[in-house]
């Protein structure tokens, strides 16, 4: 590889890929890079991706983007968690919170305590957990707020994310990065030519004849990985077998009349459908296995399912769940989808896109061979990529469902050992056998396990170093402190009504 004096990187893509990763480059290495952006208006975006995890905050800051100036920009709301409906059997509900649930004692997570006080009964209700969870009962009521802390008690307070518009989204980085120096190029991208030697990407050659050159490339194209996929030749890893779900239709609806501060996510009999709350319009989706049901039936239960008018017609996408076998081959990495794709249900797209940003422009060669640093990113990627895989098929795979074809193969699939573990382990005791750099914390194992209906048969035998009445009375006080706070919240709406309303656009927009 010629990395050597690196002076020139070229981004292929303007979608949220594309231009958050031109965002991060133009803030943070844009003192010594030129950096020209290529984008198609003719071939467009994928148009989705509107639901986020607190992570984003982080890129936020590093950008110097201000939240109230970002939230206006985007129709942006805020986001507690996601709610399950209808996952573990029909009829069940969780939201998996970004936050904890009741506040530890000493060096024992609260669930154990909670677990203690089911102990004695036959059948205890898993979901009993969320009576002390400050953000479902925030949820339950559509309040916000800023909360470090639950009164003047050790328990954290609300962690959030945001749900915004994608196209807006992109806009406003857009404009962000332009005005730090990025070059933006419309054209589409006909031919991408390599080194003779070396294989590296010298340019790509736009329709109408002009050529981009560049030293360093990062392909943003989306699924169709136009540089890493088609010009190198870099082979996909399809993960199909676990994450059965390969298409999804789109629909905006109109606004909800309670803004909620949660994404929904409702299962369905192949498949599940999201529900996302933005200022000026819903963004609902259905994503569905075509092994298990037809696109007619997969737009029915679509449009059965929204709460509230649809303004447009279904609008479909494709993909295959996996990942791309490097994630930086030669000169070239791939960033969002055209880098892998692990279906929505958790919203980690965005974030993935995030993190290989930050991640890249820690291992940014400066010249000279660039292979450890290859070798080191893509180590890191993938494991990235396979635990949040892991945390996915959990949803699918710990299920009472058997009522339908696609449910019945979820439930009995063979799962990847490294999760196989971690189900043994919260059965057995209610441990978390999380991985240290994993992006999901034990707050968030312990309840979607939870959620999806597994009771743990044991707890940690530290939670018995209290009393039976001690333990009464730490969690009763613990609702009415929780209680207490909520009440003390303002309703989402007032929350965004006085700091960050949208202008009013049309709603499809
Ligand atoms: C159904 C679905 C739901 C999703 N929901 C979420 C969610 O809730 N949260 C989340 O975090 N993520 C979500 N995602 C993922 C999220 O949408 C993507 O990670 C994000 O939008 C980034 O997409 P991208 O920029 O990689 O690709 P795209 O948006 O497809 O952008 C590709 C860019 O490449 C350009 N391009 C392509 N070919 C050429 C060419 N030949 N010449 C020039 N330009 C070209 C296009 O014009 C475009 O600008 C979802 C994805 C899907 C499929």
């Amino acid at each position: 590889m010629a990395e050597a004096g690196l002076r020139k990187l070229v981004i292929v893509g303007g979608g949220t890929a594309g231009w958050i990763t031109a965002a991060a480059f133009a803030r943070l290495l844009g003192h010594s890079l030129e950096i020209e952006l290529v984008e198609s208006e003719a071939i467009g975006t994928v148009g989705v991706g509107e639901a986020t995890i607190p992570q984003i905050i982080r890129l936020n800051a590093i950008l110097g983007i201000d939240e109230n100036a970002f939230l206006k920009a985007t129709s942006g709301t805020f986001k507690l968690g996601i709610e399950f409906a209808d996952w573990g059997r029909i009829g069940s509900r969780y939201l998996h919170t970004f936050g904890d649930t009741g506040m530890n004692l000493g060096n024992v997570a609260f669930h154990h305590y909670w677990r203690r006080s089911t102990f004695g009964e036959a059948a205890p209700d898993p979901q009993g957990l969320w009576h002390w969870s400050l953000h479902q009962r925030a949820a339950e009521e559509a309040r916000f707020g800023k909360l470090d802390r639950v009164g003047n008690t050790a328990m954290t307070g609300l962690a959030y994310a945001y749900h915004f518009d994608a196209g807006r989204y992109a806009r406003f980085l857009r404009a962000y990065a332009e005005a730090r120096g990025v070059t933006r190029t419309e054209g589409i991208v006909e031919s991408v030519a390599r080194d003779g030697e070396s294989g590296d990407i010298t340019t790509i050659a736009l329709a109408g004849g002009r050529e981009v050159a560049g030293d360093f490339f990062i392909d943003c194209t989306g699924f169709r990985a136009l540089l890493l996929g088609e010009a190198l030749g870099t082979g996909y890893e399809d993960w199909s077998k676990w994450l059965p779900c390969d298409r999804a239709l789109a629909v905006p609806s109109e606004r909800l009349p309670v803004l909620v501060p949660y994404t929904r996510a409702t299962a369905k009999s192949a498949g599940w459908q999201w529900r996302i709350p933005l200022q000026h319009r819903t963004g609902n989706g259905h994503v569905y296995s075509s092994g298990f049901t037809s696109d007619e039936a997969a737009a029915d239960t679509l449009l059965e399912g929204l709460d509230t008018k649809a303004l447009g017609d279904p609008r479909p996408i494709r993909f295959t769940t996996g990942r791309r076998a490097a994630f930086w081959a030669h000169n070239c990495v791939g960033i969002g989808l055209s880098s892998g794709f692990l279906e929505p249900l958790e919203s980690t797209s965005i974030h993935l896109i995030q993190s290989h940003v930050s991640r890249l422009i820690q291992l940014f060669p400066q010249g000279g061979d660039a292979a450890a640093m290859r070798g080191e990113y893509n180590r890191r990627c993938a494991a990235e990529f396979a635990q949040i895989r892991d945390f996915l098929i959990l949803h699918y795979h710990r299920t009472d469902r058997e009522d339908s074809a696609f449910w019945r193969y979820c439930k009995h699939m063979e799962v990847p050992d490294s999760l196989t573990h971690k189900l043994e382990l919260f059965a057995a005791a209610g441990r978390v056998g999380r991985d240290v750099d994993d992006l999901f914390r034990d707050a968030s194992w312990v309840q979607v396990m939870l959620g999806q209906g597994i009771v743990p048969a044991g707890y940690d035998r530290m939670a018995d170093q209290i009393g039976e009445d001690q333990l009464a009375a730490f969690l009763a006080d613990l609702r009415r402190v929780i209680e207490r706070s909520v009440a003390g919240l303002p309703r989402h709406e007032e929350y965004i009504a006085r700091h960050c309303a949208a202008e009013p656009l049309d709603a499809a927009a």
